[in-house]
């Protein structure tokens, strides 16, 4: 009916069913139709999947650092050799419009190939000793088994990110990918697998998720835990990873906040963030979400946000005219259905979209709320969707309070021509990222995390490979 495959686990070098036959189906959501099934794990194949992680760590991180550079370089040029075929997949099960999944395959490849160079230089030191004839060394060794638990927003780039940095370090990894979006995770397993990357070393896994990391954190061979997803599952797994010791890096919500002060170019930062709020619907993490604008541009900022935003043609992102497509389950339809209603009960005005398209699919307007009390629910709750709420701002003092005011700390934007107010705003936000007069997040080679409620520890940079390597103290004394 359609050429989206059945998905299966990938467990030991094998692609099977799970044990108990047990399956789930996979919905477009543009459409309703199912595409297919997945395979799901019981608790017998996700203590396999931990068994060859164990297995293939011994295989993997005795393979040279070099040997995994060339493994990693080859699957992601097998990736970019397959970015139609995959970029389809994507769409299909998440939604996005085509050319965004083919960009976030191109990207994951681009990150395939950072972490793979970067892994060559997981450089220790040499520290002088107090001593003569004592050579003091610093190693980095991997980190053991990782266990990594990834969303539906981006299907590839948020495995990629993991996976990369913990093959560069010699890790073996357990990934439990998006059950609603399963297929092109597999095909980027595909890559490394088709590249020869051992048996037991990558192992996939679907089912379901508290299951799982129930299982895999008490698991005395997984050594650390990388997860993506809401604040309020991080801070379970957190206190979980707590009780068993694990290494943890948590890249959770945010509810990002654009502060545009009077002297910044207007033009500009309406079109720029237009294209990245509605971006993926939305549904982004580091997605701009609370505009705060400064009075005197106020009026003609929302005058020209609406004016971009009333060009987007939302539609099945296989359209090549579409440039938003659904929201990726009817869960966040019914969010954006409820943060709508609130707010426009606390007397928020409603200038664009706020209702659902009819017809198939988890489709919804391109919405857009100005004068939002700070009480209202959009306005602390992640929207994690179509939806730009802006409010006006006197002076440089109340923009920050405002943007600091919520527990996450993810990503943050800023527009101005001055030089001064850009150092004074970078350094005052209580974010992760900032970024300013332009879109500049989300590189392999920088950082990428939050402060506060929005987790901790980095998917970017090279503190992205420090997170999956331990450093080991060896202190050598001369015989005589
Ligand atoms: P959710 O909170 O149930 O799930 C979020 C993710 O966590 C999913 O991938 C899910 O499979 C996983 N998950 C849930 N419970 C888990 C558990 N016990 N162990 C391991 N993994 C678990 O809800 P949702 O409806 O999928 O998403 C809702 C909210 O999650 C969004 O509004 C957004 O705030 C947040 N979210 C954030 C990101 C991100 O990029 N940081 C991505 C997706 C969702």
């Amino acid at each position: 009916m359609s050429d989206y495959p059945d998905t299966q686990l990938y467990i030991d070098g094998q692609w099977r069913a799970g044990s108990s036959g047990r399956s789930l189906p996979v919905r477009n959501p543009a459409t309703g139709e199912v595409l297919a099934q997945l395979a799901c794990a019981d608790l017998d194949d996700i203590a396999q999947a931990a068994d060859a992680a164990e297995r293939g760590f011994e295989v993997w991180r005795r393979t040279s650092a070099f040997e995994r550079y060339k493994a990693m370089r080859k699957a992601a040029q097998l990736l970019r050799d397959r970015v139609e075929a995959v970029a389809r997949l994507m769409t299909m099960e998440q939604g996005k419009p085509l050319a965004e999944a083919r960009l976030e395959v191109m990207a994951g490849a681009d990150t395939i190939d950072w972490f793979a160079e970067e892994g060559r230089r997981a450089y220790g030191r040499v520290i002088p000793a107090r001593q003569h004839d004592v050579y003091q060394l610093v190693v980095k060794e991997p980190v053991g088994p990782v266990a990594a638990f990834t969303p539906w927003n981006f299907p590839i780039n948020q495995i990629v990110r993991k996976l990369a940095a913990a093959l560069a370090a010699g890790c073996s990894i357990v990934v439990k990918a998006p059950e609603e979006t399963p297929a092109s995770p597999a095909a980027l397993i595909t890559a490394f697998i088709d590249a020869g990357v051992p048996a037991g070393v990558i192992n996939l896994i679907y089912g379901d998720p508290a299951q799982i990391s129930s299982y895999l954190m008490a698991h005395p061979v997984i050594r650390k835990i990388s997860f993506t997803g809401s604040t309020a599952v991080g801070k379970q797994l957190a206190s979980m990873a707590g009780l068993h010791m694990k290494r943890m890096t948590m890249e959770l919500g945010g509810h990002a906040p654009v502060i545009v002060f009077d002297d910044a170019d207007i033009a500009l930062a309406a079109k720029t963030m237009v294209a990245s709020k509605f971006r993926n619907a939305g549904q982004v993490c580091v997605s701009p979400t609370r505009f705060l604008v400064q009075e005197g541009v106020y009026r003609d900022f929302v005058a020209q946000f609406l004016e971009h935003t009333r060009r987007l043609k939302v539609g099945n992102g296989l359209d090549a005219s579409s440039s938003m497509g659904p929201l990726a389950n009817p869960r966040r339809v019914q969010a954006m259905q409820s943060l709508t209603e609130d707010a426009c009960a606390q007397h928020a005005q409603l200038l664009l979209g706020g209702k659902p398209i009819k017809g198939t699919g988890n489709f919804w307007e391109p919405t857009v709320l100005t004068e939002v009390p700070v009480q209202a629910r959009a306005m602390v709750d992640e929207p994690f969707g179509p939806m730009a709420l802006i409010n006006p701002f006197a002076t440089f003092d109340d923009a920050v309070r405002e943007a600091n005011r919520l527990p996450a700390g993810l990503a943050s934007y800023a527009w101005t021509r001055s030089a001064r107010t850009a150092q004074q705003i970078g350094g005052a936000l209580e974010a992760g990222m900032v970024s300013i007069n332009h879109l500049g997040l989300g590189m392999p080679e920088t950082p990428f995390g939050g402060v506060k409620d929005s987790g901790y520890g980095s998917e970017g940079g090279t503190e992205a490979l420090e997170a999956y390597l331990n450093p080991k103290f060896i202190s050598q004394a001369g015989l005589h």
